[in-house]
């Protein structure tokens, strides 16, 4: 498969590669990167004898997906000296995309033998030595799978994955597809996705990277080979050890830095609102630090109205267009504001993008502006970060049984624990916390293992260096998650006289629905059981304990029964979803109350159980603390007590979610029949009600932000989400507007579109598409609301001789989501289907972008058990749950997707929207109505083509932007 950084244009890739290759500079070299520093220069490592091996198939499942084509490479002493190269009749259909990546057709494997006809070949080519390629387990696991099939034993032969040794030896690089690492190290790479040729390109690889093992350092290689699971790998590693041995080996010298805590003061001073708006004018701060500034009087509004709720410490919901500049209009401010009172202020943004932008780019800018004295951070979670003291734990085996497979994701962890200065897994892009999280869930900084400055890592900790920043930082940058955990912890960090901005600020209701749901799954329980399973271990090392070993095997049996009890549970509520609902394929969510699980069994069995479980962790504790020498058992006892916290969060949430008892609360039971996995979902309804309680309680100012707040000009559906009084006369309403000018876009629907539930809806999406490819040379983004859909308009457009190969990109089928967008941003008249995450937050200017088709208006899914108790709660309160809710929440969406359209002021470009309710139905004006400038009524395909024809034809320079400030009607 493609990776990002092969997509990427020429002079990029060849950025990062020279800033990745500056970082692995020789020991001695200026700005050398750590892993080069820190030892002795050793002699390469002498590359073995292999097979570099590369297959190419028609798909990943290599139990129904078959070899289209193998190549194979013979080095021997580090030189290609043979090649075997052959097209596999696989005996399927290869699909379109395979032909697409790979440009094999099914008429290039029709006439070719079979894979049992060559299997003898293959195997002889091999012979017994080590096969090596770029994810060499894929490749070994197809072939194997094909052996299986014709009878014959798998391949026995030891494997060298050129895909992990980029990752553990090219950290810096960051990138590890073939073709990046290739580029990296010159190493020739003609035709990717070729058998031969990737099988010749991961060879060459090898011998450039195996040498490179012993540049190391030791303790790393020592602590790779004690981690590192069997493989061919791990002898390499131990032969570079030469006469040491593999050893944990984990620094602690790092030195928690305090700053100076910054905290509210009783009174505030303000801040002059003139100063403010000259940083924004012409000649202005801002345009002396930043060539390209333009003032725009929209960002001057802005700053000065979030100046004036600091100074007032009031509320302000300001809805900034796209283009404003909204993040400089309220960091400037805010910067200066802290800085005049000592104090902080806490900015919350929902994505990470936007962290990262207001990190690494804004801060820094405004800080040329405010001076040296400006200090700035990012807080996340505790879960963000790796705790020191689990990780050792981890790697001396003490935190439990690892698979190979885990093994080997590991190792570039422990290079990047030695490097990192932040320990924030995000950095880390080797390693993903969500496919590995049991192994992030032993690693990870929770609060509930940490023995705060008991811990013997407290001085090197990253969590309480994110934290002790934060307490020094006058801006603080934390997301909508870490909001959601502070307002429920009983050690909030934010503080009541603290000032918040809440960037992104649409999604406030939404995130708190997300990060205050209670769940509990297969993965879950799994998690919990490992635990006290890893602690049951390590009670069967002492035997000469015998009160302690006694209640080790109590609670053995105990974790016996829980884990029955676990399995019986689930599969009870398995068969209760299906006794609710029979026609269920693959994906469910079925709704439940109080009552519907009373004549069930198994979840009153699982509860007592668990509460058995946590009675013998407790006598476990009490045998522990009651020993003559209970220093001895110390660490123990940490494990017993991290035990009962997770046990007793687990009762408590069972018990949450199996009562279902109240009535402001929603419950469901989540499911793929198909992959056989099953979740109990709680989470409370009112967000708002929950947000205004913290809004009551805090002194400082509250600023609320995004493009798309309003609704028909009026804020009241985001007050009343967001837990804000609609007659408070401390909330200010403005909307600043966007500087692009509204006739920078046509936009408009087509009259006689068919009904978006009509069975020629599909085929009307597919023509316009196909008339608009056809008639523009332009790229087209078409936003869909469920994936049904997009896979029906997918395979038609497939079909149509006028859209050629390479052309079409689909959310879910080409690629992942960044994949497929760097592939549009190349602006070669593709077509990009794509569903919820393109909506918003993609940011694709200029010509790569000047058509956007809305299929269908983006109203809720109406079949979540969420959506639907939202809209009967609002039925409640409003009388009706449509307008209230259904329509409001749609516009917003509506809103984001349009805004796709129009990124700066050279921007041109056409919004369709496809769904004719816009024009026929009376809540069509509140989407309408939603979006600057003329919105067209279209008789037909045709005619819509030729006026968006005739306005791309006119000469874009009779368009002028008018910025301009424009109060609300709740203003
Ligand atoms: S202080 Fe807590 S989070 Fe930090 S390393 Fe120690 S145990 Fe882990």
């Amino acid at each position: 498969m493609p990776r990002l950084f092969d997509l990427l244009p020429d002079d990029t890739r060849k950025e990062l590669i020279a800033e990745a290759r500056s970082n692995l500079r020789p020991k001695g070299a200026k700005g050398s990167h750590p892993q080069t520093q820190k030892h002795r220069k050793e002699n390469p490592l002498p590359v073995p004898d292999f097979v570099a091996l590369d297959i190419e198939t028609t798909g990943l499942d290599f139990k129904n997906d078959r070899i289209i084509e193998i190549g194979c490479v013979k080095f021997i002493d580090s030189k290609p000296t043979q090649e075997y190269t052959t097209f596999v009749n696989a005996g399927i259909a290869i699909p379109a995309y395979i032909t697409d990546l790979t440009g094999i057709s099914d008429s290039d494997i029709k006439t070719a033998p079979s894979f049992p006809e060559i299997a003898d070949q293959l195997l002889e080519f091999i012979g017994n030595l080590p096969l090596c390629g770029h994810q060499i387990e894929f490749d070994a696991t197809f072939i194997s799978e094909e052996l299986k099939r014709i009878s014959r034993p798998p391949l026995s032969v030891q494997l060298l994955d050129t895909a992990l040794l980029s990752r553990i030896l090219l950290q810096p690089l960051g990138r590890f597809s073939l073709k990046a690492v290739s580029e990296f190290l010159n190493v020739k790479l003609e035709n990717a996705h070729r058998a031969l040729h990737d099988a010749r390109a991961s060879g060459e690889v090898a011998v450039s990277l195996v040498p490179r093992i012993t540049s190391l350092p030791l303790n790393i290689r020592q602590t790779m080979a004690a981690c590192a699971p069997g493989s061919f790998f791990k002898g390499l590693l131990i032969k570079s050890l030469g006469s040491c041995k593999p050893l944990v080996k984990i620094e602690n010298n790092r030195l928690l830095i305090s700053l100076p805590k910054i905290s509210s003061p009783e009174t505030f001073t303000s801040i002059e609102r003139e100063k403010i708006g000259q940083i924004f004018s012409n000649d202005g701060a801002l345009q002396k630090v930043f060539d390209s500034f333009t003032p725009r009087p929209s960002q001057k509004d802005m700053a000065l109205q979030v100046t004036d709720s600091l100074n007032t410490q009031s509320f302000l919901i300001a809805e900034a267009g796209t283009g404003t500049g909204k993040s400089l209009a309220y960091l400037i401010p805010s910067a200066i504001w802290a800085l005049a009172n000592k104090c902080r202020v806490i900015v919350c943004t929902r994505t990470r993008n936007l962290q990262d932008q207001l990190f690494k780019k804004d801060l820094p800018l405004i800080k040329e502006i405010t001076g040296e004295k400006l200090k700035y951070s990012v807080l996340k979670g505790r879960n963000n970060y790796i705790c020191l003291n689990r990780w050792k734990r981890l790697l001396t085996g003490e935190a439990g049984n690892l698979s190979p497979r885990e093994r080997f994701a590991i190792l570039p962890l422990i290079l990047w624990v030695e490097n990192t200065e932040s320990g924030d897994i995000e950095e880390q892009n080797q390693f993903n916390p969500k496919w590995f999280n049991k192994i992030w869930n032993l690693i990870s900084a929770e609060s509930h293992e940490c023995s705060g400055r008991h811990c013997e890592y407290f001085q090197s900790c990253f969590f309480q260096q994110a934290r002790q920043k934060a307490m020094g930082s006058h801006i603080v940058v934390i997301n909508h998650a870490l909001f959601f955990s502070d307002i429920c912890s009983e050690n909030s960090f934010l503080g009541k006289n603290g000032s918040i901005i809440f960037d992104e600020a649409h999604h406030l209701e939404s995130c708190g629905h997300r990060h205050l749901r209670v769940e509990l799954d297969t993965n879950r329980l799994g998690l919990f059981t490992d635990m006290v399973n890893n602690l049951v271990l390590k009670i069967g090392d002492l035997k000469n304990e015998k009160v302690i070993y006694e209640n080790g095997k109590e609670l053995r049996t105990q974790l016996k029964h829980f884990r029955k009890r676990s399995q019986g549970l689930l599969t009870e509520l398995e068969g209760w979803v299906y006794s609710q609902q029979q026609n269920i394929i693959r994906d469910y969510q079925v709704s439940y109350a109080e009552d519907a699980f009373e004549r069930l069994l198994e979840p009153f069995v699982f509860e007592t159980t668990l509460n058995e479980l946590i009675d013998k962790l407790y006598s476990l504790k009490q045998a522990l603390v009651s020993h003559p020498d209970p220093q001895l058992f110390e660490e123990l006892e940490s494990d017993v007590q991290a035990c009962s916290e997770r046990a007793s969060q687990l009762k408590a949430d069972f018990s949450y979610l199996i009562s279902a008892r109240t009535e402001d609360h929603v419950f469901w039971v989540e499911g793929n029949k198909e992959k056989g996995w099953i979740k109990l979902c709680g989470v409370p309804l009112d967000i708002g009600g929950m947000l205004s309680e913290v809004w009551n309680s805090c002194n400082g100012a509250l600023i609320f932000t995004s493009a798309t707040l309003s609704i028909s000009k009026s804020v009241a559906y985001f007050k009343s989400s967001a837990g804000l009084s609609p007659h408070d006369q401390r909330t200010a309403v403005g909307l600043f507007k966007s500087p692009f000018d509204p006739n920078q876009a046509i936009m408009g629907a087509i009259k006689n579109s068919p009904e978006p539930d009509s069975p020629q809806f599909c085929d009307f999406i597919v023509n316009t598409i196909v008339s608009l490819h056809t008639e523009f040379q332009k790229n087209i983004l078409v936003l869909f609301t469920a994936n049904s859909m997009l896979n029906s308009v997918y395979e038609q457009l497939r079909a149509q001789k006028q859209i050629e190969s390479g052309k079409l990109l689909a959310q879910g089928i080409s690629g992942t989501r960044q994949n497929i967008l760097e592939q549009f941003k190349q602006n070669q008249r593709r077509i990009l289907l794509g569903t919820d995450s393109f909506w918003e937050g993609i940011d694709v200017p200029g010509e790569a972008c000047e058509i956007v088709i809305i299929a269908r208006l983006p109203f809720p899914v109406p079949t979540h058990p969420l959506t639907q108790a939202i809209a009967r709660r609002m039925e409640k309160i409003n009388g009706e749950s449509f307008f209230s809710y259904s329509v409001p929440e749609a516009v917003i969406k509506f809103r984001q997707g349009a805004g796709r359209l129009i990124r700066t002021v050279n921007d041109r470009g056409a919004l369709i929207v496809l769904d004719n309710r816009i024009l026929t139905k009376g809540y069509g004006k509140q989407f309408i109505r939603s979006l600057d400038g003329e919105f067209r009524s279209f008789d037909d395909i045709t005619q819509m083509i030729s006026q968006v024809k005739s306005f791309f034809d006119t000469d874009p320079s009779d368009f002028h932007s008018e910025p301009s400030y424009v109060p609300l009607e709740d203003a």
